[in-house]
């Protein structure tokens, strides 16, 4: 393959790579989902925390669409945690995950 083949086959595939974040993104906020950071969600065990969500990007979680397995800071465990929608949540709840962040990094 030529260089500028390569090039060319490089761009296209972080195009596709973009448009799929972007739809599914799109998607899911449509559904009442949010994302960024300080999103509240749910692991195995019923634990909530706060963590950092941000569609396609991952450093420190092995993920599937809306759900991931990840570190659950309550339960000092690796879990399955999903995200949470702010409208299916309790005041309470929001309180007791607003208490629990973890580090930060999505
Ligand atoms: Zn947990």
């Amino acid at each position: 393959m030529s260089t500028l083949t390569q090039i060319v086959v490089y761009a296209l595939a972080l195009l596709i790579f973009a448009w799929v974040a972007f739809r599914a993104a799109r998607m899911s906020r449509g559904q009442g989902y949010r994302f960024g950071r300080d999103v509240i969600v749910r692991c195995r065990d019923g634990h909530l925390f706060m963590t950092t969500w941000i569609p396609m990007v991952s450093f420190k979680a092995i993920r599937f669409g809306l759900v991931r397995v990840q570190y659950c800071p309550v339960g000092d465990h690796v879990a399955p945690v999903h995200l949470m929608r702010d409208e299916d949540l309790t005041p309470a709840e929001r309180l007791a995950a607003s208490r629990f962040h973890d580090n930060g990094v999505p």
